[in-house]
């Protein structure tokens, strides 16, 4: 590995490309909702609170003429495969359909937003790789468009928010886990909410610093809604992966839970072993932002408490900031570590990135 290509061959499972505007999407809505549009002045989802032209929200030079980020192929193609050298790159789209109420709104507009990830992305670039946008405020809806979308496998998850509707272990949920797990898609859950309600349990907050970082305390809550009703043992074959999430907080929960797990498993019967055995098997958790200081014992100690070293995916959450210079990756990591996570981790978690191997 040398400077000009930090990540040479990596795989980056959590990069953003950014819808410009609504009328990116109209040509692929049908002519019911194309009028809709201009009929009621819809003029885009994306969330009002977060600040695109904030540092952490993209570094200076990754930003385009008009102050944002992530609009177009050309700056992914420069950065992540010609500079960094990497071999494929995940886009999450994060456009805020969730926020939407209407179910047949939602998912008009989620599936417009995956043929448009298809048309101005993924045939532009073919070394990108897309999350299927899951509608989720219809779970009927949203096994429509897995099932719409899974031929194509330049696909490789479904991706939802980590704060929708409600807990994402109910069994409302669950004919959307078969549907994934039926076409070997992992489940991303990405930092956002759908802001049905207050982003922490203690009511809203005032700004955006505590809305990011409070996004954890919802990350533990799905992980505990999802083991405890009983996913995995539902989809045995079914991974979640945690994107965005931070790292540093789940040795702790997972400590807490597996205690209390004892304690409590007459709840949960079907919840035949401890949860931190069931997140090994089939939980991953994306890299950036790594929330731990810089001291390389200290990100060691870190890693050796998460107990394996299969649960983390490199990523560099492009074009979003979230690390000092080209330093997605900590330096104290073996040569034998990196390839892990930046290869074989995703090679293991995602079964359509092997096709063209
Ligand atoms: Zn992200």
């Amino acid at each position: 590995m040398n400077n000009a290509a930090p990540f040479a061959g990596a795989i980056d499972c959590d990069v953003h490309p950014a819808v410009p505007d609504i009328q990116s999407l109209v040509p692929y809505l049908d002519a019911y909702w194309q009028e809709m549009v201009d009929v009621r002045g819809i003029e885009g989802f994306e969330s009002r609170n977060y600040p695109p032209l904030s540092p952490l929200s993209a570094r200076p030079d990754w930003r385009g003429a008009n102050g944002r980020a992530g609009e177009s192929v050309e700056p992914f193609r420069q950065q992540l495969f010609a500079e960094w050298g990497e071999r494929h790159a995940i886009l999450n789209c994060l456009y805020g359909v969730q926020i939407i109420h209407d179910e047949a709104m939602a998912a008009a507009f989620t599936k417009a937003l995956n043929e448009w990830i298809a048309k101005a992305w993924l045939d532009t670039e073919p070394r990108l790789r897309a999350s299927i946008v899951l509608p989720m405020q219809s779970p009927e809806l949203a096994v429509e468009e897995i099932e719409r979308r899974s031929a194509d496998r330049r696909f490789v998850q479904g991706l939802v928010l980590v704060m929708g509707d409600m807990p994402l272990g109910k069994r409302h949920y669950w004919p959307i886990y078969r549907a994934l797990e039926r076409h070997g898609l992992p489940l991303a859950v990405h930092t956002g909410s759908a802001y049905r309600r207050a982003v922490t349990a203690v009511g809203w907050p005032s700004t955006y610093v505590e809305d990011y970082v409070d996004q954890t305390q919802a990350f533990q809550a799905q992980l505990g809604s999802l083991i405890s009703h009983g996913v995995f043992q539902e989809c045995p074959g079914l991974k979640v992966v945690l994107s965005e999430s931070g790292v540093t907080w789940l040795p702790a929960f997972l400590w807490r839970f597996s205690k209390n797990w004892r304690g409590l498993r007459m709840e949960i019967p079907w919840v035949d072993r401890p949860p931190e055995e069931i997140v090994r098997d089939h939980v991953r958790l994306t890299l950036q932002p790594l929330d731990a200081p810089e001291d390389p014992r200290t990100v060691d100690r870190i890693l050796d408490h998460l107990g394996s070293d299969e649960l983390l995916l490199f990523s560099t959450d492009y074009p979003h900031w979230q690390f000092d210079g080209d330093g997605a990756l900590p330096d104290s990591l073996s040569a034998g570590l990196k390839r892990k996570l930046m290869v074989d981790n995703p090679l293991a978690t995602y079964p359509r990135l092997g096709d063209r191997a």
